[in-house]
């Protein structure tokens, strides 16, 4: 009689159940749960071929202190006295920690209130600040919170659905199948990529705007000044100027500040300036603006393209500007909506994963909010100011100012932009320690000391996905050799550091539990961030919990689909901001680098491929890395299709094969960034990709690299 357990998927942001049977020879299969709210019973191809990765072969299954195998006691005694002994003999900010959005929830709120609250360092980051920090920083300066104000099933409500820097089918591809689905239903849905590339997108798309890559916030703020002077619009030539009926006057009134600030930075709402600037024609820009116009429905979805820029956060406002110019936020069918590229990327936000917050959503920069969260652990310090995020906490192991890292669940060797000097600054940190699940890649290789995590189908937590929605991973396989869950391996150093009190857990259960605790205590009766109905869950119920949307106070049972339609947003004065934000497009022209290097994902595989890179027929859709550039780039540059090309920027070259199509724009190239020199690849993606961030989020600006390129001959 096979056992069934149902679970969560552990790829991306959609957070789909999967029920996973065990069959009595321990073959494992998986399907899509049924009755799941993300899903309803799809799965992707990633997701359905969950059964085939989970073998152990290459798993890590010893603690190894400098290559030989030890036993926990002897791993984790090094760990914590040497944390203490830099601790004791450098202060706290020479210690960090760098975290993944694979970890579950409780994971990331043991590590987070070790390095907050008794180390009493904030240099605690996660490569989520390369996902999804600008559209959190976005969120903050709107909201006053990072509140999600929608949900996935406003996609399928929506008369117009935008989708801005998304490859949603080849990236979120359940949530693309649900919105196809929408559209097959009602056809006369329209559905809007803003995108540079054609993606796979593009032909669920009925209309492609291929903008210059980083004009979105050049596109929407025509839009802005457009909603306010629809007279610009052929189709609208008698609109009267000033008072424009597109605008929810009432609620930029009564809920809103800024608005003129913003629609003076968004100026005149040229379509020949504003065509000019995003390289689009008069009749595409018409054909949008007028479609944002007439149909009240719009969701406006946005992802990495938007999100892994320079000026992230202020394309982010200035799609959320349009949102709250209209009204059109919160309510059935309308809003923005950031999907988030990991499976718990949401769940850190909660806890506070990144180096700028507080656990359950609150700032590090407010005295109240760090006196709430020090009383509520009865935490002998608490940092009082931001740590390093992702790119400068690299930097400060290079300059030497960090000398203890600990990574867990992630490989920044391969997926940190300036992929080489990351690796030289962790050959150079003086003690390194590397949690995960596989015996080697190219960050374990660089490790003093190596800790056997439990992998997916071991693990026992929760997750958030992109619609704030928490579901358990639940464990369906016994641990393998000496392996133990992350939440574990932090308690246990935490108690060698002398904090044994704090991280006395008995298991995932009581971790959440704590953790709905401080959110309800947090809020103290008002409506953000809030689990307080799961503040006494015990074990039984917390093996029982049903996927739901957050907040779910106490003594309540429905869930919190949709925020702000009643204009109470979480400013000090309870009103929304406007952001003005310059619509011009950074001028990154550079004669030695002369093409945009655009890095993403393929559909098939993640990240750098330590999980899909063991399923063949995940391999099956695309092979090898390559390099998409336009015929006509390819005809000057002398590159035939599937030739060898090297990519040369000032950090770094790769070789990969040329794909070459129309699909892509003339002057950009875009990589996927999963392969890596264990992959078959010559070169690393992201060593080619220089560390500039955007001064709001800190997230790299990974879609727009510098870069040139030559035909390879192999001698
Ligand atoms: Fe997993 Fe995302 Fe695919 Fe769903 S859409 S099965 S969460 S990878």
């Amino acid at each position: 009689m096979a056992k069934e357990v149902k679970t969560t998927c552990p790829y991306c942001g959609v957070g789909c159940g999967v029920i996973a049977s065990v069959a009595d020879d321990g073959a494992v299969s998986v399907r899509g749960d049924p009755d799941h709210p993300a899903n309803f019973g799809r799965l992707c191809s990633k997701g359905s071929a969950l059964a085939e990765t989970i073998d152990l072969d290459g798993r890590l299954l010893e603690p190894e202190v400098n290559g030989k195998k030890v036993g926990w006691d002897r791993a984790l005694d090094l760990v914590a006295r040497r944390f203490s002994e830099t601790i004791a003999g450098h202060g706290p900010d020479s210690v960090a920690f760098y975290l993944s959005g694979q970890l579950l929830t409780e994971d990331y709120y043991v590590a987070n209130k070790l390095m907050k609250g008794f180390i009493g360092s904030a240099n605690i980051d996660t490569n989520s600040r390369l996902c999804m920090a600008s559209s959190v920083a976005g969120h903050r300066r709107a909201f006053g919170s990072d509140t999600v104000p929608g949900t996935y099933e406003d996609l399928e409500l929506a008369d117009v659905v935008i989708l801005v820097g998304s490859n949603l089918v080849w990236c979120h591809p359940v949530l693309a199948q649900r919105l196809a689905a929408a559209k097959e239903a009602r056809p006369e849905m329209k559905i809007v990529l803003v995108d540079p590339r054609r993606t796979m997108t593009a032909d669920l798309a009925d209309l492609h705007l291929a903008i210059r890559p980083d004009s979105d916030a050049a596109l929407f703020n025509g839009l802005l000044g457009i909603l306010n002077h629809p007279d610009c619009l052929e189709e609208h030539p008698n609109s009267p100027v000033g008072n424009s009926p597109h605008l929810d006057r009432d609620f930029i009134e009564n809920h809103t500040c800024g608005f003129e600030e913003a629609l003076a930075a968004a100026g005149c709402p040229d379509l020949d300036e504003i065509a000019h600037a995003t390289g689009l024609n008069v009749r595409e820009l018409s054909d949008f603006y007028s479609l944002f116009l007439k149909n009240e429905k719009t969701v406006t979805v946005y992802s990495q393209g938007v999100n892994q820029s320079e000026i992230g956060t202020d394309k982010v406002n200035s799609i959320i500007n349009c949102h709250l110019a209209t009204g059109r936020i919160g309510k059935p069918g309308m809003g923005p909506f950031s999907v988030t590229g990991q499976p718990n990327a949401m769940g850190g936000r909660e806890v506070g994963g990144l180096a700028n917050m507080l656990a359950a959503h609150m700032a590090i920069e407010n005295p109240e909010h760090l006196e709430i969260v020090q009383g509520f652990w009865n935490s002998p310090t608490i940092s009082s100011t931001p740590g390093l995020k992702a790119v400068d906490l690299f930097k400060a192991v290079k300059s030497g100012k960090i000398k203890a890292l600990w990574i867990m669940a992630t490989n920044p060797v391969d997926s940190m932009p300036e992929a080489d000097d990351v690796k030289a600054a962790i050959v150079a940190c003086p003690f390194v320690v590397v949690s995960d699940v596989l015996e080697k890649t190219d960050t374990l290789e660089l490790a003093h000391v190596k800790l056997p995590a439990a992998a997916w189908g071991e693990k026992d937590g929760t997750v958030t996905n992109s619609e704030r929605r928490i579901s358990r991973q639940r464990p369906f396989l016994p641990l393998p050799g000496s392996a133990h869950p992350d939440w574990w391996i932090v308690t246990e150093v935490a108690r060698r550091m002398g904090f044994a009190s704090a991280f006395d857990y008995d298991g995932p259960a009581e971790i959440f539990a704590e953790h709905s605790r401080l959110s309800a205590y947090r809020n103290n009766g008002d409506r953000d961030f809030d689990i307080g109905a799961y503040a006494e869950i015990d074990r039984q119920a917390y093996d029982g919990l049903q996927p739901f949307q957050w907040p779910q106070r106490a003594g309540e049972v429905s869930e919190t689909k949709r925020f702000f339609a009643d204009g109470a947003f979480y400013t000090a004065d309870g009103r929304a901001r406007f952001v003005p934000v310059s619509g011009k497009v950074p001028d990154r022209h550079d004669p030695d680098y002369p093409f945009t290097l655009n890095t993403g994902r393929v559909r098939d595989h993640w990240h750098t491929m330590t999980r899909t890179g063991k399923a063949a027929r995940l391999s099956s859709h695309m092979a090898e890395p390559f390099a998409e550039l336009h015929p006509d780039d390819a005809s000057v540059l002398g590159i035939a299709p599937a030739e060898l090309v090297r990519l040369i920027s000032s950090r770094g070259e790769v070789i990969v094969r040329a794909l070459v199509t129309d699909r892509q724009q003339p002057g950009s190239i875009f990589v996927p960034m999963h392969w890596t020199d264990q992959f078959a690849s010559k070169g690393r993606i992201d060593a080619l990709v220089k560390a500039r961030t955007d001064p709001y989020s800190g997230q790299p600006a990974s879609k727009n690299a510098r870069v040139r390129a030559e035909r390879f001959a192999a001698s």
